[in-house]
Parts: structure tokens; C-alpha cells; sequence
């Protein structure tokens, strides 16, 4: 086993970037070299699950990789981490719909440019990217679309990508459809951008809550990973798999959940993860009196992903991330 250690400088008045580079020791398999999984988190400051992932993961790899190359990013956005902030905060842009990144423009373009073009220079098999979605959340492996790419290659990396996403343990769900889907610009977050023009097969894990690190979500990943290596044959398949904690069928997709009508204090009427039937309620609105207003009910058959991070409701919040089935 090797451990290196380097640093992308950013171009900015940005923190460095850190990579934890482990490679497979030589001569243990007949092919040493075998796959290159980079692994990153954090690209969203304040979501730092994948940071303690990645700090938890190494150890693991380096008594553990019998095969390939991982390099692990434990922050893309440092100094987000610091400040407890999603964006970059020196021009307070989204990093993850800016990529490959632009060396020419702003701080997060050059950020993004900067860990694009290191990322890329790893000529990776698989790009694993961590997430943090909102207390109450499942934990889920998501899916990009590949909208840039056609016929076989498309296939290719698309049953790739669900291959490992379904080799994770989580449950699976797709992105947005795909008119929605490029309209957030997703296919310049890392791995819609790593999918689309690297054609490269990409995860997206999303799990426990923003800000503190939730020991059960850190563990809960932490297997989803070696399990996705597992099978990629590089380690032996950890003791178990994560708990799934959404509903078997699907395939899902993500979606917006319905949205409320009135003011007031919203409550959730179902945990994250339960499968409910159309006109089901998912959440009611009450005044501060305590009045019902509102109850709030599933537009489509599905399940919430993640209840939405507030407690004071306009009409039109969402209530929650919904997952519903895919191609309805
Ligand atoms: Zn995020």
C-alpha cells in the first residue's frame, strides 16, 4: 500500500485543496493497477458528512485495498467548511453546478477549474461524490442523467452508474427529469459534469443531516463505499450493508413534494422513507392558535426523501424532497 498526500492551489485566495491518494500494494493481485475511484465530499461547505466519510475511509483503505487507486478529496470547498456555508463564500456561488470550472472567472469558476482539471489528471474509473440532504432524511444514493451522451455509450455509463449505485446497499433514486434536470444545471455539478463529459459512471450519496457530524450517517456511508468498492472487487465486502431505508421497488426519481397553499407552522405527519399511496398526508399546516389550515397530501404514489428544512411555510414550499416512481 502507498499513502501520498498533495494539494491543488486554487488561484483564489481559496484554502488549498487536499487529495489522500491510496494505492494497492503491487504484486498482492495479478492486476495491481486496477480501478482509480476518486471519492469527494463537501463540495457543499456546510455538508460535511463526506468529510467525516472521507477521514474514516482511509484507514479503512490503507489496511484494507487490496486493489485499484483511491483518491479521496475530504473538502472541495474549504473555506465553506470553515464558514458553515454551501456556497464559496468569497463570491458566495453554488460550486457544484459551476463544473469543469472556468480558469478565467470568478473564484468558484477558478475553484471548480482548479479541482476539475485535478480530478480529471487522475483519469478516474468512478467519481463517488457525498452529500448531506436534512435531519429526518434517508440516506440515498442518487443518479445523474446522462443527457450530453447517446446510444451505447449512454447505456453504458448509465447501467454503470446504477450498478454501483444498487451495489451501495442504499436506495436508488434518479435525478430530476431531464428537462428539469439541466435546467438546475445539474449537468455541471461534479458528477453530472464527471458523467456527461468524462463519461465516467458517477454516485451521488446523500445522508445525514448539514453542519454536525451524525454518527449514524458517517457509518451508514462510510459502508456504502466499501461496499461500492467491494464491488469493484478492490476490497473485501464489509461485514454488512447499510440498513436500506426506503422501500424496495422503484426504480425512483427525485422529485419536488407537493407544496402547501397557506402560512403557518408546518408539520410532518409521516417519517422519511414510508411508502404512501396518492392523497395520502404528508404534512399539515396549523396557526399559531393551533387552527388547521391545511392538510398536505401526495400528489403521486412515492415517499418523502427528505422533509424540507423549515418550520414557517408560504404557499408554494414544498413540504419535502419526494421520491416517486420513475417514468410517472
Ligand atoms: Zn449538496
Amino acid at each position: 500500500m502507498s499513502r501520498s498526500v498533495s494539494r491543488v492551489t486554487t488561484a483564489g485566495r481559496g484554502a488549498d485543496l487536499v487529495v489522500v491518494s491510496i494505492t494497492a500494494a503491487a504484486g498482492r493481485d495479478p492486476a495491481p493497477s486496477g480501478p482509480v475511484v476518486v471519492v469527494t465530499a463537501n463540495v457543499h461547505g456546510d455538508e460535511c458528512t463526506g468529510t467525516g466519510v472521507a477521514l474514516r475511509l482511509l484507514p479503512l483503505l490503507e489496511a484494507q485495498l487490496r486493489r485499484g487507486t483511491v483518491h479521496v478529496y475530504p473538502s472541495l470547498n474549504p473555506d465553506g467548511l470553515e464558514r458553515r456555508a454551501r456556497r464559496v463564500p468569497e463570491d458566495d456561488q453554488d460550486l457544484n453546478r459551476l463544473f469543469p470550472g472556468d480558469p478565467a472567472g470568478s473564484p468558484a469558476e477558478r475553484l471548480a477549474h482548479a479541482a476539475w482539471t485535478d480530478l480529471v489528471t487522475r483519469r478516474p474509473d468512478v467519481v463517488v461524490d457525498l452529500h448531506a440532504d436534512a435531519p429526518g432524511a434517508i440516506p440515498y444514493a442518487l443518479l445523474d442523467r446522462a443527457v450530453s451522451l447517446r446510444g451505447r455509450v449512454r447505456a453504458r455509463a448509465e447501467e454503470e452508474s446504477a450498478r454501483l449505485a444498487a451495489a451501495t446497499g442504499l436506495t436508488v433514486v434518479h435525478e430530476y427529469p431531464e428537462a428539469r434536470y439541466q435546467r438546475f444545471r445539474l449537468d455541471r455539478s461534479l458528477t453530472g459534469a464527471a458523467l456527461n463529459r468524462l463519461e465516467v459512471p458517477t454516485v451521488t450519496i446523500e445522508a445525514g443531516p448539514r453542519l454536525v457530524l451524525d454518527a449514524a450517517a458517517v457509518e451508514d456511508t462510510t459502508r456504502a463505499c466499501m461496499a461500492l468498492l467491494a464491488s469493484l472487487s478492490m476490497v473485501d465486502a464489509p461485514p454488512s450493508a447499510p440498513a436500506r431505508a426506503g422501500p424496495q421497488g422503484g426504480p425512483w426519481r427525485r422529485d419536488a413534494g407537493p407544496r402547501v397553499a397557506t402560512s403557518g407552522v408546518l408539520i410532518p405527519r409521516v417519517a422519511a422513507g414510508v411508502l404512501l399511496a396518492r392523497g395520502a398526508v404528508v404534512a399539515e399546516v396549523r396557526s399559531l392558535a393551533g387552527v388547521l389550515l391545511e392538510e398536505v397530501v401526495a400528489e403521486s404514489a412515492g415517499f418523502v426523501l427528505a422533509p424540507v428544512e423549515r418550520t414557517h411555510v408560504v404557499p408554494g414550499v414544498p413540504v419535502c424532497t419526494w421520491a416517486m416512481a420513475e417514468g410517472t
